[in-house]
């Protein structure tokens, strides 16, 4: 497989624990501006891939390149980072005393001193940039309400704004709508479909109702391997993915 025009790039990628492998011969291919669903049983090896993304994992084997042409084996975690490589785990961590417009200021601001910033007046830039998040993650109504009274997928919303604000190429989303109301789950499916017109996204998850939603190719782990990939429709059909999966 071709490496130019992905954004993410797997390939005989390995790695293990003890002696126990959780990732075995992995490969997967992102391509620039696609947006992806993985799906797979607990302990499928879900979490690993993306640490090894992100740098937490260092592979024992195989090759994991970013844009194309950056090899992210030879990068440590912080350096990632920077790398434009947004990672967003399962409980929102937002700061919940403060509000939602400076929970994006400091977003929009970060690694710069935080103190600067929350006494600072907001400049015009930083502002429209702050509305234009806040649009996007349907929080333009609660843009001076303190985080902590936001309903739990409205916490999500915001850390998914957070994350934009760090102008990311590749966004990493853990079960961003476990916990969340059937109204908020669609809400965040339809989201993250307009962030998928200008980013490339991962979402891992196990609600298949919003898979469905998402309307994405998938790709199912098991055992740290790929077990299939292709629409909904030809995975969910796939007998092995039923076996160990769905069919539970
Ligand atoms: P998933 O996210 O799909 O549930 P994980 O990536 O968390 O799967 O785990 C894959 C396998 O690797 C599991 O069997 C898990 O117990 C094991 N594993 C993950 N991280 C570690 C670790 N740091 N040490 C030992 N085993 C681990």
């Amino acid at each position: 497989m071709e490496r130019a025009g992905t954004i993410l790039y797997l390939d005989g990628v390995s790695v293990a624990f003890d002696g126990f492998k959780a990732i075995q011969n992995l490969s997967f291919v992102l391509k620039r501006g696609e947006m992806r669903a993985i799906i797979g049983p607990n302990g499928a090896g879900k979490t690993t891939m993306m640490d090894i993304v992100t740098g937490k994992t260092r592979p024992d084997e195989g090759d994991v390149y970013f844009n194309g042409t950056i090899d992210l084996t030879r990068h440590d975690e912080a350096d990632i980072a920077t790398l434009g490589i947004g990672r967003k785990f399962q409980k929102p961590t937002v700061f919940e005393s403060l509000t939602v417009a400076d929970n994006l200021s400091l977003a929009l601001a970060a690694p710069r001193d935080v103190f600067s910033v929350l006494f600072a007046r907001e400049s015009s830039g930083r502002a429209r940039r702050i509305d234009e998040i806040l649009e996007i993650v349907r929080l333009g109504h609660r843009r001076e309400h303190v985080a902590a009274n936001l309903s739990h997928g409205q916490k999500q919303w915001l850390e998914i704004g957070m994350l934009l604000a760090q102008d990311p190429k590749l966004l990493l989303v853990d079960e961003p709508v476990a916990g969340m109301t059937d109204a908020e789950t669609e809400e965040t499916a339809r989201l993250l479909r307009e962030i998928a017109a200008t980013h490339s996204v991962v979402v891992v998850e196990h609600d298949m109702h919003f898979v469905r939603e998402l309307d994405v190719k998938v790709t199912c782990l098991h055992e740290g391997s790929v077990l299939s990939e292709g629409s909904l429709d030809h995975v969910s059909s796939d007998k092995r993915v039923i076996e160990v999966y769905l069919g539970r």
